[in-house]
């Protein structure tokens, strides 16, 4: 994360055998949740290699990042990205089907980064440009106004020089806009601890502290000009309920609620392969995310 030696164990996670929509024939060990005594960042260790990962990504459904519900943290991202005066061309790093960018007023340039060729395909058929499969791909002169960074960082090894390389792609006055979970929120931090649901996906590897995200911006010339805490998405009463329930059996215990899940499979006739872990895919519960504006001076 920021380069800090002094670091606190927090906790075994739970194996996870879902990734990027698809179920893998075996899991992935959870490794454990780690806290950073310098920078107050939390990220998950052992982690796969790059190469693991990239195949993992690589493999996943075209469709999986994309959803109609009520996505609340995708209102502020609109909203701070709206409120930058003069902003006309815009890139969505990780832009999936381009559901975001299709949100966006129609005279704005949208343009998208998307490894996934199913993904970026369906995006271009609504009009988003794809510049490049991924921020290392995209041309050294393209620049931007603004440049969000939706649940993508918590999949990124090494944050620190991936927020670098979309910060050199913003135009002076720009603003880089990333939206994840807040690793800082007292209810993961003094109640659920390595059984929180955001770290339960195999896919969620790193956590940035608000100190993180401060020192990054500096170091970088620019500054977090906001940071706005979000639910994830709205949810009926009901619903809050029963995902409440779910993280509530996942802090218990991971396997009780894999013998649920498996449970309610078989019961079901789900085809195969069928899943032996399940997370807990509880957003908006609580008030567990957070978008963060880095502006670059300047325009
Ligand atoms: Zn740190």
């Amino acid at each position: 994360m920021c380069g800090g030696s002094r670091h606190q164990d927090l906790g075994a996670i739970a194996a996870g055998d879902f990734f990027a929509g698809r179920v893998l024939p075996t899991a992935i060990p959870g490794g454990h949740l780690w806290r950073c005594r310098d920078c107050d960042s939390l990220f998950r260790h052992p982690i796969l290699t790059a190469a693991e990962y990239h195949r993992l990504y690589e493999g996943g459904a075209a469709e999986q990042w994309s959803g109609d519900e009520t996505r609340l943290d995708l209102e502020v991202v609109r909203s701070v990205a709206l409120g930058s005066t003069g902003a006309k061309r815009v890139l969505d790093v990780g832009c999936g089907n381009g559901d975001f960018l299709a949100s966006l007023p129609a005279a704005w340039e949208r343009f998208g980064i998307e490894p996934s060729t199913g993904a970026g395909a369906l995006a271009a058929r609504r009009g988003i440009g794809i510049a490049a499969p991924t921020l290392g791909e995209l041309p050294a002169d393209a620049r931007f106004d603004v440049i969000t960074i939706i649940d993508v960082i918590e999949h990124i090894p090494e944050p620190a020089p991936f927020l670098e390389q979309a910060f050199a792609h913003l135009s002076p006055g720009g603003v880089l806009i990333v939206s994840t979970g807040n690793a800082q929120v007292p209810v993961w931090r003094g109640v659920f601890g390595p059984r929180f649901w955001y770290c339960s996906f195999p896919e969620h590897i790193t956590f940035p502290s608000r100190p993180f995200y401060e020192r990054c911006a500096r170091n970088l010339g620019g500054e977090v000009a906001g940071v706005t805490l979000t639910r994830y998405r709205d949810l009926s009463l009901w619903k809050f309920a029963v995902l409440g329930l779910i993280q509530m059996v996942y802090w218990v215990s991971p396997q009780l609620l894999d013998w649920i899940g498996r449970g309610i499979d078989a019961l079901r006739g789900a085809p195969a392969p069928r899943r032996q872990h399940f997370s807990p895919g509880i957003g908006g519960v609580f008030e567990d995310h957070w978008v963060v504006a880095i502006r670059r001076p300047g325009g």
